[in-house]
């Protein structure tokens, strides 16, 4: 009998994370099998049990249940525990889940590795004070960048998020606008704004020819924020699958005990035009 894992969301059709987990299991030779669950909105923590009932023994959870993953947990990783928000469960025993934040270490193993881009030293924005946003920020600061500058619509969210974390590094909050003349390495687009086809109200100057541009979304044309970033003479423009990827990669290593190889995987996903 193979071993049993889900991604749980909604909506979730959409998911790549069954083609990712199958790839990732046959590369390792893990006998296991990984589903796609829709949970109703008011339903995610029955529709986990269920699944734990019939012999799961672990989940990743999409929008738009990572807070509820994190109050349905009995026990959190560190990073977790930071985020607030939880992306992967492990189920231990009948009672006991393990929740855990694979998004933040996801998206460090991106641009560190797979794009060559170091993150000491430099000075980051970071768009968005959302679940994303939220679990990106101690991973990055524990990479011991110069500066880090949390940018959201909403400021007062970011403001929240600066107060949490400036003990861990140089943090800064603001609204766009506040961050204007101020050029940066890395921009990380953590907003939903490019799903809706938009672009938060950027102010010119704040790229530079050699910034690396990243937005979390993934498709398989540039995203709004990708295309003007472009625009602004950036060369570095890269989208989210390859922390798709990897953040799928961490949930695997703590169910099955293997870290995959990403590259092929990645690659795979890019050539099918995501
Ligand atoms: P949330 O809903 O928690 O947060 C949304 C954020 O986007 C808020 O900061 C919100 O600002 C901002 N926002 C939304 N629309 C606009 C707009 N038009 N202009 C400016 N700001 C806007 O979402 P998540 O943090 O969970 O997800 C964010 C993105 O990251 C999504 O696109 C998601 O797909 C992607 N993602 C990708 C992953 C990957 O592996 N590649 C993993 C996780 C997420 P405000 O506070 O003002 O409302």
């Amino acid at each position: 009998m193979p071993d049993f894992y889900a991604v749980i969301g909604n909506p979730i059709h959409h998911s790549k994370s069954p083609l990712i987990h199958k790839l990732f299991a046959q590369e390792t030779r893990q006998d296991m099998q990984y589903e796609a669950i829709l949970a109703p909105l008011d339903g995610f923590e029955s529709t986990v049990r269920a699944f734990q009932q019939r012999g799961g023994m672990g989940m990743n959870v999409t929008l738009p249940f990572k807070l509820e993953a994190y109050a349905l947990s009995t026990r959190l990783t560190d990073r977790a525990n930071a985020a607030q928000a939880v992306n992967t469960l492990k189920f231990i025993g009948n009672n006991d889940i393990l929740g855990d934040n694979t998004d933040g270490a996801g998206l460090m193993q991106d641009i560190e590795i797979n794009q060559r881009v170091s993150i000491a030293g430099k000075n980051i924005l970071l768009m968005g004070a959302g679940g994303a946003a939220r679990g990106t920020i101690m991973p990055l600061l524990t990479l011991k960048p110069r500066l880090l500058a949390i940018a959201n619509r909403t400021k007062e969210k970011a403001q929240v998020l600066q107060r949490q974390f400036s003990a861990h590094g140089n943090v800064l909050s603001g609204h766009y606008h506040d961050f204007s003349g101020e050029s940066f390495d890395i921009i990380i687009n953590a907003t939903s704004a490019s799903l809706h086809d938009e672009l938060p109200s950027l102010p010119e100057g704040i790229f530079s020819k050699e910034s690396l541009a990243y937005d979390m979304m993934y498709s398989q044309e540039l995203t709004p924020f990708l295309r003007f970033a472009q625009q602004q003479g950036v060369i570095k423009l890269v989208d989210g699958i390859g922390m798709l990827v990897e953040q799928a990669a961490e949930s695997f290593f703590l169910w099955r005990g293997i870290r995959p190889e990403t590259k092929k995987v990645i690659e795979m996903l890019k050539n099918k035009g995501h």
